[in-house]
């Protein structure tokens, strides 16, 4: 009854005080949980890896679209950021065109997240058949749409009946995505979003100029660092209806390039997480946080629409510049790091304000693409989630059965693990206390025959 009490009025939002040992358990068992998923993730990183070499030499010997030829990709190797945590196997591959000097124009109703991108001068290069009437700006929709061709002639030509296909294209989105289904093992399943980028290697524009607060965090000389590197556009247009010719056309700012170097290098202290005695809990908290933005999303679908991964990773980039020493995150620290992000999450929402890390005139939880009754909706969930002690947390993922036995065996279930011990250890006595009867029995019996 007591412990009910509690679970019902756990705390406000962000309060650490009252973590009951079964909250901090579960926390803890279920960051195992995730951390298990990278073992799986290996083979899907080098099929990706495939796919994309073979595109890029593709794309380089193309005849038929040369200002395709000269791609790169934005981030090389076999590191990508997981996007989903319970799909794991998600990709995203930023891949980089080259464009001559360009000029950037905000879209002022959207406080310096969409561009309308032009070049600086008239050009006989081959970006010309991507260009709109004025012959300057660079139509989003039709590199695209010529992204979206290529990579499916690239398909049928190259990798045809290999398992990988196209899902259709969705207006909102940046990406071509393609799917891979492993006919003979059903759960192999994995996908890959394609997203043609422009570099805008000339400064940053004026309302992301003064940079991410990272003064206190990393430091200002790895701000300055951050400011004087290049930016980059993706073919995204805002939410909402009519918008007006500009929008349509419009480009979307882009950091992901900056947010891995701060997911990579997050320490106060250069040194963190280099070796075992000085690892941190920081990206498990992220990975648990992403986790209950999926999980929600997965019962909610229509309610929650606006939300996404990228709202839970802005509320992470804004803790860390706050709470910036290393000790507060060390591992033992896991549950109540991961009460103060959840917090800071709940309230921000709570407030209807969540900056974007870079534009800080940018508020993500504003509408018209996140509509007021979708936040009230999170707000609700956000604040249940808390008072029953993240119930979306404990429904095992999907992906969680992919896991081998091999590594149950190395990390076993601590209480399910221990309850089966005892249960046996119960039974075993049981029917060993009934066998010492029956002998008794049969000896009295014995002696009176
Ligand atoms: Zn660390």
């Amino acid at each position: 009854m007591e412990s009910q009490t509690r679970s019902i009025s756990f705390g406000t939002p962000g309060d650490v005080s009252s973590i009951s040992p079964q909250l901090d358990r579960m926390i803890k068992q279920k960051s195992r949980d995730l951390r298990l998923r990278k073992v799986d993730q290996q083979s899907a990183v080098k099929t990706v890896n495939h796919l994309i070499e073979s595109l890029l030499e593709y794309l380089k010997k193309n005849e038929d679209q040369p200002f395709f030829r000269d791609v790169s990709v934005l981030t090389s190797g076999s590191y990508y950021e997981v996007v989903k945590i319970n799909k794991p196997n998600e990709f995203d591959i930023m891949l980089k065109l080259k464009v001559p000097r360009l000029e950037l124009s905000e879209l002022e109703e959207y406080q310096g997240l969409f561009y309308k991108v032009k070049l600086v001068k008239a050009t006989r290069k081959e970006i010309q058949h991507f260009l709109l009437e004025d012959e300057r700006t660079i139509s989003a929709t039709k590199i695209k749409e010529e992204m979206h061709r290529l990579v499916r002639k690239f398909i049928s030509n190259h990798f045809k009946g290999k398992g990988w296909v196209i899902n259709r294209k969705l207006v909102n989105s940046p990406a071509v995505t393609l799917e891979y289904n492993n006919k003979e093992k059903e759960d192999d399943v994995m996908s890959v979003d394609i997203v043609p980028t422009l570099e805008v290697p000339q400064g940053w524009p004026q309302a992301a100029r003064s940079g991410p607060n990272i003064d206190n965090w990393l430091g200002k000389k790895c701000r300055r660092q951050f400011v004087s590197k290049a930016v980059y556009f993706v073919p995204k247009r805002p939410k909402g209806r009519n918008l007006k010719d500009d929008a349509k056309e419009s480009w979307r700012i882009s950091f992901s390039h900056i947010e891995k170097e701060m997911m990579q290098y997050h320490g106060n202290k250069k040194t963190c997480c280099e070796s075992f005695s000085n690892k941190c809990c920081r990206k498990r908290c992220l990975q648990l946080l992403k986790c209950l933005i999926e999980g929600l999303k997965q019962r909610y679908p229509k309610e929650l629409e606006p939300l996404c991964s990228y709202h839970g990773k802005t509320a992470f980039f804004h803790v860390l510049s706050d709470r910036v020493q290393d000790s507060l995150w060390s591992p033992g620290q896991m549950s109540v790091s991961f009460m103060k992000l959840f917090g800071y999450f709940e309230r921000r929402a709570l407030d209807g304000s969540l900056l974007h890390f870079f534009v800080r005139q940018h508020n993500l939880f504003s509408p018209p693409a996140f509509p007021k009754r979708a936040l009230a909706f999170l707000t609700n969930a956000l604040k249940e989630q808390r008072e029953l002690e993240f119930p979306v947390l404990k429904v095992p993922s999907p992906s969680a059965a992919l896991v081998p036995d091999t590594d149950a065996l190395l990390h076993p279930n601590p209480i399910n693990g221990t309850d089966s011990i005892v249960a046996s250890e119960r039974s075993f006595r049981h029917v060993y206390a009934w066998l010492v009867v029956v002998i008794v029995c049969v000896g009295i019996g014995c002696v009176f025959v």
